[in-house]
């Protein structure tokens, strides 16, 4: 019985973005880029900002949760033809809107949780609201969740998903090289998401053409399937590490500039006073 379950369930394991290891990098540079005022609201809950940041990867049994995480933009014509509101994407592409992705408008959502939260004085709402926001701030800066291509399932590079995504977060970032960028007050932060997909997106043509490149090393197995070696991930890493280290530190700076953004639309609250340490 317990087989084919675990079978049924890695058959339905969603695509997660960056996996759990870089949503926490994610969080711990956003937080670190934080000027004292607003850091002060995170004292004592550091680790449960990190500790759901995957959260929305396993909220996929509900099936709209999955188009919140990416943005096809093929289907819209591209990175300069995106609709700005949901009821310019449905004009667009009628019934099937939905399902092409809306992660640029849960943002906005999730943002304006984190604002209601900060307005609500609580301290525990605003880490669990910076923590969801994180996720899909995260999300969006995945190349690979900016186009109809995203396992590339197009090009004959099925698994490049989480190739990219996880295999080298895992296998060679390290947390405490990556470094923070500081964050800043950012009044457009509600057209940003606009922008850090299209970034995302432009990154996509070298991430396949270096995933092909890596995969000229790579045997094949007696399956038939591609066992990728040692070489494949020195490759792999050597030419788009820079790249994977890049959109983690913008996503946890674009994290931390939504923060900010939405302290200061609160009103600037001041932080909540720590609880005394009882010895
Ligand atoms: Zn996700």
């Amino acid at each position: 019985m317990k087989a084919p379950v675990l079978l049924l369930l890695l058959a339905a394991l969603p695509l997660s973005a960056w996996g759990d290891k870089g949503h926490r990098i994610v969080c711990t540079l956003a937080l670190k880029g934080l000027p004292p005022e607003v850091q002060a609201w995170y004292a004592g809950h550091e680790a449960e900002v990190e500790d759901h940041a995957s959260d929305p990867d396993h909220w996929r049994q509900d099936r709209k949760e999955g188009p919140r995480h990416f943005l096809d933009m093929e289907p819209y014509g591209g990175p300069d033809q995106l609709p700005r509101t949901l009821e310019q994407a449905q004009a667009r592409l009628g019934g099937d809107f939905y399902r092409r992705g809306v992660v640029p408008w849960i943002i906005q959502d999730r943002w304006r949780d984190l604002v209601d939260a900060f307005r609500a004085r609580d301290a525990a709402r605003v880490a669990l609201a910076t923590s969801i926001l994180s996720h899909y701030v995260a999300d969006a800066h995945v190349p690979l969740h900016t186009t109809e291509n995203h396992d590339g399932q197009a090009t004959n590079q099925r698994g490049v998903h989480s190739r990219w995504e996880t295999g080298l977060v895992e296998r060679f970032v390290l947390r405490e090289e990556m470094r923070a960028l500081p964050a800043a007050a950012d009044p457009r932060i509600l057209e940003r998401p606009w922008d850090w997909l299209r970034s995302s997106h432009a990154l996509v043509p070298q991430l396949l053409e270096d995933d092909r490149a890596a995969d000229r090393t790579t045997p094949v197995d007696g399956h038939g399937r591609a066992a990728r070696s040692q070489a494949y991930w020195m490759i792999f890493w050597a030419k788009q590490g820079p790249t994977v280290q890049g959109q983690l530190q913008q996503a946890g700076k674009h994290l931390g500039d939504a923060v900010i953004t939405a302290w200061v639309a609160a009103g600037r609250p001041e932080g909540p006073t720590p609880l005394p340490v009882i010895h």
